[in-house]
């Protein structure tokens, strides 16, 4: 049991969740580890949606509704942490969702895919082929899910992959803590931003925009511009924390 009263409450009890859900087979070990890595980012940009995340989830939206053909990533830790949300933002995005793993095995693609449903998700199905440039099962996606998207929302994802679908001509938007990851580095619009809190953020900007506001936003979208700005968020935090010492 956690108290309700420790400081750090509610990243412990993301932790429990996620532990409990490595032990259920749904995340992999390595992704508890991904998990650490994201919450010291989360506390070097003060564990909030700063305004320039908020802008960068606006035009996620837009993106999602501008394109053609928009699917959803997602892994076993987007599963653990965002299922119930991931349902909302299909519904307003109107995305396919499928489930694509790096550490892929039948019985976690299985898992995750019941845990999904569970909460409402409509997560596609068929046989993978190996068509994302990568080597190993990373390569592996629906030929009718990823491999025909014009956009793939990837939630906490490896650098690699994001650059791989990159390559094969689609849009990416990533949601990574790290402005210095490959991931965010190499994504069309990096959305610098907690999971649990920027999924439900680009579900509401989806369920306020009209499909021409959609097309408009989604064209000027920069993403350099939100790297540098997380980037800056984090030195003036980290200096108002260094004077606040003085
Ligand atoms: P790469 O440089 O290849 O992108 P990485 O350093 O990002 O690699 P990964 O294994 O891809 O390493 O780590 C997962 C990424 O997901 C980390 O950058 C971390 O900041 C981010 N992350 C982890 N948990 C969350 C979360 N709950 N919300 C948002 N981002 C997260
Ligand atoms: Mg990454």
């Amino acid at each position: 049991m956690i108290p309700e009263d420790h400081p750090r409450y509610a990243a412990l009890v993301v932790r429990e969740r996620l532990a409990d859900a490595m032990r259920a087979g749904i995340v992999a070990p390595e992704g508890l580890i991904a998990q650490g890595r994201g919450e010291a980012f989360d506390y070097l940009l003060g564990e909030r949606t700063t305004a320039s995340a908020a802008r960068a989830e606006t035009d996620a939206a837009a993106m999602l509704l501008a394109a053609r053909r928009p699917v959803i990533s997602v892994n076993g830790n987007t599963a653990a942490l965002s299922a119930h949300q991931l349902a909302d933002l299909q519904e307003a995005s109107g995305a396919l969702v499928e489930v694509n793993l790096f550490h892929r095995t039948e019985e976690r693609m299985h898992k995750i895919t019941a845990l999904l449903e569970e909460h409402g998700v409509d997560v596609l199905s068929g046989v993978p082929e190996r068509l994302i440039p990568l080597s190993h099962d990373r390569a592996l996606c629906l030929p009718d899910g990823i491999g025909a998207a014009d956009l793939v929302l990837v939630p906490l994802e490896d650098g690699d992959r994001c650059a791989a679908l990159r390559q094969m001509g689609k849009a990416v938007i990533a949601v990574d803590l790290n402005p210095l990851s490959r991931t965010a580095q190499t994504a069309t619009l990096p959305v610098i931003d907690e999971v649990r809190r920027a999924v439900p953020a680009i579900a509401a900007a989806c369920r306020t925009m009209t499909p021409a506001a959609a097309r408009e936003r989604a064209c000027g979208v920069d993403g350099k511009r939100y790297l540098k700005e997380a980037i800056a968020a984090i030195a003036a935090r980290l200096e108002e924390m260094g004077h606040a010492l003085e």
